[in-house]
């Protein structure tokens, strides 16, 4: 019998972990990848949706087009896991697996903010994008807030993209002067680990009149007087908040036994949970290394490279590097970059790239070859 691999979540972790996995050994092995949804949206394509430069049609990438030797796509909400048996169940059964990778992402806790669900938007889900797509055209004068409710929380120079580009489709309609914008974040600087993407990024707040209020978050909002409060107690005025939610790993996964501290804890350099044959990769997991997509690849490299050795017999891979890039968007079309490595030294570093049209292309390079690797169009 073929050696059970199940992967719970479809995102950027399970897909990078499905792939390599179908690449390396085709139908000697039987892969069960599990997702609640029927379609991946990459996350910064919820940018584009909230500022109307596509629709939500346009981004989703079905699950069912995913043809892959040795893969097997379910559609299935799961509802327990059982990391000891190396079991889980869904509302379609229960799967049991040789090696169990839990990849299922972080989830959006809005009630963790009181006044969020209320009083303000979120643009970090699909829906919460389209939502904003629907009332950004209706937002002419007044004070927008991108704010943050919390850390830690996905990619995060996203909030400082979507105040560059709020400014972007302000000034198209004509509207920047009667809006003020400002942006909330719980760090120092936009992008700790890179002093230069932090600077740059600043100055861009600089020059387009952008309040920039670092190392706060977001505590609540007062629907009823329109005031955000921070987490010193002091108050911002606002007509539009655009927000960052609190982040969690998904209930299903807490009430695993799994998590210590919130997430999922991992040896850092091969990604193993301390239940034998359980690995966790991505958001899910605690490993030092931020929340985002390239990051949850990069791990299941690594996950995937260690089952592969296992069944052909070979030697185990190197440690993982917590190494990744994110492109930045700066507003007006420019995209810039910054590299960033979490592990190999004794702090985290980053280097930036200038915005430039080579990293435009690069960034559409980014998901168009993940797309044609991932669902193969
Ligand atoms: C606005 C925004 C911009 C971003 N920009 C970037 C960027 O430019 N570059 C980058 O690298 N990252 C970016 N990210 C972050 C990136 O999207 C995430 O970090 C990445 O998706 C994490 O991958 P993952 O595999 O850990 O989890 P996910 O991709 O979130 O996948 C988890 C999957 O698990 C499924 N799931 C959860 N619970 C259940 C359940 N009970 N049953 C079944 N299925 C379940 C979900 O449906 C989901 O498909 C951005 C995020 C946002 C919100």
């Amino acid at each position: 019998m073929e050696t059970r691999v199940v992967v719970l979540g479809a995102g950027f972790g399970g897909l990078e972990l499905a792939t390599i996995l179908s690449e390396a050994l085709g139908d000697d092995v039987d892969v069960t990848l599990i997702d609640k949804n029927d379609a991946f949206v990459f996350g910064y394509a919820k940018l584009d949706v909230m500022f109307g430069r596509t629709t939500p049609d346009a981004v989703r990438l079905e699950y069912r087009d995913i043809a892959k030797p040795g893969v097997r796509f379910l559609q299935q909400t799961i509802t327990a896991i059982d990391p000891e048996a190396r079991s889980v169940t869904t509302d379609g059964g229960v799967h049991e697996a040789d090696f169990l990778v839990v990849a299922l992402g972080a989830d959006y806790d809005l009630n963790a903010t009181p006044g969020l669900a209320e009083g303000g938007n979120e643009f970090y889900s699909v829906g919460g994008a389209e939502r904003l797509g629907e009332l950004l055209p209706t937002f002419s004068q007044g004070r927008a807030i991108v704010g943050v409710c919390g850390a830690p929380f996905k990619c995060p120079p996203a909030p400082s993209e979507a105040a560059l580009l709020l400014d972007d489709y302000l000034s198209v309609r004509g509207v920047r002067d009667d809006c003020e914008i400002s942006i909330v974040i719980p760090f120092g600087s936009p992008v700790p680990p890179s002093p230069d993407t932090s600077s740059a990024l600043v100055a861009a707040f600089a020059e387009r009149a952008i309040e920039f209020v670092p190392a706060r978050r977001v505590s609540s909002l007062d629907s009823a007087r329109r005031v955000a409060v921070l987490d010193d107690g002091s108050e911002m005025p606002y007509d539009l908040f655009l927000g960052v939610p609190k982040h969690r790993a998904p209930d299903v996964v807490v009430a695993s036994g799994m998590t210590e501290d919130g997430y999922v804890p991992v040896n850092p350099k091969t990604l193993e949970t301390r239940f034998p044959g359980v690995y966790a990769v991505g958001d899910v997991a605690t490993i030092g290394v931020p929340k985002a997509g390239v990051f949850a690849e990069g791990a299941a490299r690594v996950v995937a490279a260690s089952l592969i050795a296992g069944l052909r017999g070979g030697q185990q891979p190197r440690a993982y590097d917590g190494l990744g890039s994110c492109y930045i968007e700066f507003g007006a079309g420019r995209v810039g970059r910054v590299d960033v490595d979490f592990l190999s030294g004794p702090k985290p570093t980053g280097t930036f790239q200038e915005p430039s049209d080579a990293l435009v292309m690069e960034k559409q390079h980014f998901g168009s070859s993940r797309r044609a690797r991932w669902f193969s169009h």
